[in-house]
């Protein structure tokens, strides 16, 4: 049995705030306003994952009004998210993910991402997709606002 799932997540650029991608800190003028680290690419491919096994969103498992969850680092999130797939007897086939920002340029940083999420998913690198993309300059993204993160995840039957 095969199953996929499909994550979206939007966070605020902010002064003052680290920028995390991917489980890696990106050097960058501004960063992820949220009440975890606000890894939007990790927090869409946790939805995409808990989509594929139709268990629930990120929001109902680490809710930003948990003090827990409070600056909490994403990759733990992630961690958590494989726990609970590994209890419905899921792994992951691959995943593939695109995340949309103006600046800075990504691709530098991807083979560092797919290094930090690969092991957590329990999969070569070579199944870990990451691809970036801006928004041309219109709208939240171009006003460099916001960043962006979609993601698609194949989970198998163990
Ligand atoms: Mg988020």
């Amino acid at each position: 049995m095969i199953r996929v799932g499909f994550g979206f997540d939007v966070h605020q650029l902010v002064a003052g705030r680290e920028l995390w991608l991917g489980g890696v800190l990106i050097p960058h003028s501004v960063g992820a306003l949220g009440h975890s680290d606000a890894d939007v690419l990790l927090h869409a491919l946790c939805d995409a994952l808990l989509g594929a096994a139709a268990l629930g969103d990120i929001g109902q498992h680490f809710p930003n009004t948990d003090a827990r969850w409070k600056g909490a680092d994403s990759k733990v999130l992630l961690a958590e998210v494989m726990r609970l797939l590994r209890e419905g007897q899921w792994i992951v086939g691959n995943v593939d993910c695109t995340l949309i920002m103006e600046r800075p340029k990504i691709m530098p940083h991807v083979p560092a991402m797919r290094a930090v999420i690969a092991p957590l998913l329990g999969i070569g690198e070579d199944a870990v997709s990451i691809k970036a993309t801006t928004s041309e300059t219109m709208g939240y993204i171009g006003r460099e606002e916001g960043v962006a993160a979609h993601a698609v995840a194949l989970l198998q039957k163990a």
